[in-house]
């Protein structure tokens, strides 16, 4: 069932963790530790199935694999889901029973925030677990490290917008889909650096405070992949680059933070074919793990975190570049640029 999944890729090590006292059911997936201990968040969901927390937990622990590697990190790939609804009153019980399970594995794994696992629940599991950053109790009061995942998809357009042959963002047109913590963030960056912002939630709440902070217009969250601008930044869930979507784009590049863009590999043949430059999702959205990660290996520094994160910009730049020069894929290019890495300090 699991050797012959098709999303498993020769993963290391896959844990199946139960705790029956508090009804937890998670699992961890350890993609790579060539680079260094597996690292990635900790998602909590309620999965309709346990099949589908498994292909989540297999495709996002190889994702953070890639992710590191590309990034320059010295880490390896990893990731965990917790079968759970966030809402659920047990949640701090869950995490304690599940934080555990990650301490057993004694630093092969340090895990962090994701979807439905926010900075404080990190603190939570931190009560239980040496391997556990991207904590509140790390930074200033009121700081989201989300904020750099926000800095490196800002880094990823003035990029873009070079590539493109614009001077800055003065003026360059740029469509966000989704204003949660980094799709927020990243608006604030991009309004101050001059940008015309095009945005879209199901919430009004949030559109309506972007709206009135940068100055943004509306687009219908159903079509704002199909708004007349430069760049189009998808910042809320995966699969939207698909068959239906892909043809209505007007932009001429794609750099969001969403993950798990690319509805299907081959989507990103077809957005080169579409002449659209796209920015592989998990090379713009490394900054969170470049920023947060620090803690694992070295003292944390906000100003060393910032300069990594800056250096976004050189490699976002050769992948689309080297995409023209050799017609591939962008998406292609930076797995090719993310193997070469694990094979080379594999070997060494
Ligand atoms: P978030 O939950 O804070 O925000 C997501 C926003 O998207 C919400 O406001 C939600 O209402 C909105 N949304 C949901 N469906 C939508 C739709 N159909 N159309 C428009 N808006 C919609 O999440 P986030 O932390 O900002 O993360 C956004 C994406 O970036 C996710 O895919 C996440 O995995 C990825 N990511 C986040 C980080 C990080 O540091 N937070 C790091 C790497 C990748």
């Amino acid at each position: 069932m699991l050797f012959d999944h098709p999303d498993f890729d020769a993963h290391e090590q896959v844990i199946f963790c139960n705790d029956t006292s508090v009804g937890l059911k998670a699992i961890i997936a350890l993609h790579s530790t060539v680079l260094g201990p597996a690292a990635g968040g900790c998602r909590m969901h309620p999965y309709a199935t346990e099949e589908e927390a498994l292909t989540d937990v297999l495709r996002l622990s190889k994702g953070m694999t890639y992710k590191s590697s590309v990034a320059g990190l010295p880490l390896g790939g990893g990731k965990c889901v917790i079968i759970a609804d966030p809402n659920d009153p047990k949640k701090p019980e869950l995490l304690r029973a599940f934080a555990a399970h990650v301490q057993s594995l004694a630093g092969r794994y340090w895990t962090a925030i994701d979807i439905g696992v926010g900075p404080a629940d990190a603190d939570i599991l931190a009560e239980r677990c040496d391997y556990i950053f991207a904590r509140a109790s790390q930074y200033e009061p009121g700081f989201n490290p989300s904020e750099f995942t926000a800095l490196g998809g800002f880094i990823g357009i003035k990029a873009v917008a070079h590539f493109l042959k614009y001077s800055d963002l003065k003026g360059v047109r740029v469509a966000v889909q989704g204003l949660g913590a980094t799709g927020y963030a990243l608006c604030g960056h991009l309004h101050k650096a001059g940008a015309e912002l095009v945005v879209a939630d199901v919430r009004d709440d949030v559109v309506e405070r972007v709206v009135e902070e940068f100055d943004a217009t509306t687009a219908n969250p159903d079509h704002i992949h199909a708004a007349d601008v430069d760049v189009f930044a998808p910042c809320a869930l995966g699969a939207g680059l698909n068959d239906q979507t892909i043809p209505e784009i007007k932009a001429k590049a794609i750099c969001g933070l969403a993950n798990n863009q690319l509805a299907e590999d081959r989507h990103g043949e077809v957005l080169r074919q579409a002449g659209i430059a796209y920015v592989p999702d998990y090379v713009v959205n490394a900054g969170g793990m470049m920023g947060a990660s620090t803690v694992i290996f070295t003292e944390p520094s906000r100003e060393a975190s910032i300069k990594q994160i800056e250096g976004l910009e050189n490699t976002i730049k050769e992948i689309l570049t080297r995409s023209q020069r050799e017609g591939k894929p962008s998406s292609e290019i930076a797995d090719a640029i993310a193997v070469a890495r694990i094979k080379s300090e594999g070997n060494s």
